[in-house]
């Protein structure tokens, strides 16, 4: 689809988020589609991209909610996701959550430690019902991708080793307040490699069969999310390669298979437009710099991410430039040595692949407002979250002033 970008700006200001919500569902349909023929249940996990209308675009398509807070559970539901649908992760989920999310009644809680099984337990006593509850394993194989977004290995926080999942689970299995239903690894992000994925799903597997050998019946397989997508010239998991070396770790077991993706659903579906506000030379470096910062995508900065940014309607002779942000931090930089024409005030600059980890990891530093997001649907633009102005930012500040 080809956007009208000068429109967008010249309508909803800069810098602003815009999201193809025909795309969003299109990649959301392609994964669904690679697991046909099987029992399945695809959870968007949210925090790649939490607006209200994100999620509800794909509720609309059956989609259920993989979260990992419970402000992330309500937003679920306010969008439209059934609760039925929902899967509560993380590693620190505190007594308030559990217990709200047992209200709430959820599908499952995905338990991290055992110290979080006895207390979710604990919790569903006082409440009288019985938690479905999944465990999440670390399978310790390598991703082979980013540290920061590697998480299937004994050195990360996630999950617990085979060994103490079993025990988690012969303990649930003999609580009144537990109810063993599911299993759940996940690890890493931005994966490539199918053949990690395939090892830790026949670990898994593994362990599904030996503890059906004792009596204990998984119904969900959640295979967690971490599809990468193509920033440059990745070369990706195709999802029916993806899809079928998990049917193949599950051959002969009757289970629900369970799939998170963030990223894979979103990232590409996302655009981050942008204002250059000046051009400057300091010696032999160039550097442009924009309206959009760290603040607003912070993945450059974290992560030394790399995300194309191109130009709208300029040519030239291209020479190597940073594209950087008004924060006062050496680390603020959208892209590093980009071919780019000479530019000035004015020109608009389009971050590519903006739709994950973008506006949710966005923030208020320097007193920056968090900026407009747009949707694009079957041609239409609307705003689905509108610029932050400078009294939202002192609102909760205000009542407290004493001068
Ligand atoms: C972050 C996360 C995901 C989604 O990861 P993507 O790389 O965006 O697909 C899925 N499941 C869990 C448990 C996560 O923490």
């Amino acid at each position: 689809m080809s956007i009208n970008f000068k429109k967008i700006a010249k309508e909803f200001g800069t810098p602003v988020y815009i999201y193809d919500f025909n795309y969003m569902k299109e990649q959301y349909r392609s994964l669904k589609e690679a697991f046909e023929g099987q029992k399945s249940l695809i959870t968007y996990a949210i925090k790649a991209n939490s607006n209200l209308s994100v999620i509800a675009n794909f509720a609309k398509e059956g989609s259920g909610a993989d979260c990992v807070s419970i402000g992330e559970v309500k937003r679920a539901l306010l969008a439209g996701v059934e609760p039925y649908k929902i899967m509560f992760s993380g590693v620190g989920k505190s007594y308030d959550e559990l217990k709200e999310a047992l209200e709430l009644k959820i599908l499952m809680v995905n338990v991290e430690s055992q110290a979080e099984l006895y207390l979710l337990e604990e919790v569903a006593k006082e409440l009288g019902v019985e938690a479905r509850v999944s465990i999440r394993v670390n399978p310790n194989v390598d991703p082979k991708t980013h540290p920061y977004i590697s998480t299937g290995l004994h050195e990360n926080k996630f999950g617990v080793d085979i060994d103490m999942a079993k025990r988690m689970y012969i303990y649930s299995k003999n609580s009144q307040n537990l109810d063993p239903v599911g299993i759940h690894f996940h690890i890493g992000s931005q994966l490539t490699n199918l053949e990690p994925i395939a090892e830790a799903a026949e670990i898994i597997a593994d362990l599904v069969r030996s503890l059906k050998a004792i009596d204990i019946d998984i119904k969900f397989f959640d295979v967690g999310g971490g599809l990468g997508v193509r920033y440059s010239d990745e070369v990706l998991i195709k999802p029916k390669d993806y899809a079928n070396a998990i049917k193949k770790a599950i051959k002969g077991l009757d289970l629900t298979i369970i799939c998170e993706p963030g990223r894979y659903l979103t990232a590409n579906g996302g655009y981050l437009l942008t204002k250059v506000l000046y051009e400057k030379q300091n010696g032999n470096k160039r550097f442009t710099i924009v309206d959009a910062a760290m603040n607003d995508l912070l993945r450059p900065s974290l992560y030394n991410a790399y995300h194309r940014i191109e130009v709208i309607d300029k040519d030239g002779e291209l020479t190597e430039t940073d594209i950087v942000g008004p924060i006062c931090e050496s680390g603020d930089f959208l892209g590093k040595n980009i071919l780019m024409p000479e530019l000035e005030g004015g020109d608009l600059l389009v971050v590519y692949s903006a739709g994950a980890y973008g506006f949710t990891m966005s923030s208020n530093y320097n007193t920056r407002p968090r900026v407009c997001e747009v949707a694009i649907e079957d041609g239409n633009t609307r705003v689905i979250r509108r610029r932050e102005t400078f009294e939202d930012l002192i609102e909760q500040e205000k009542l407290y002033l004493q001068n």
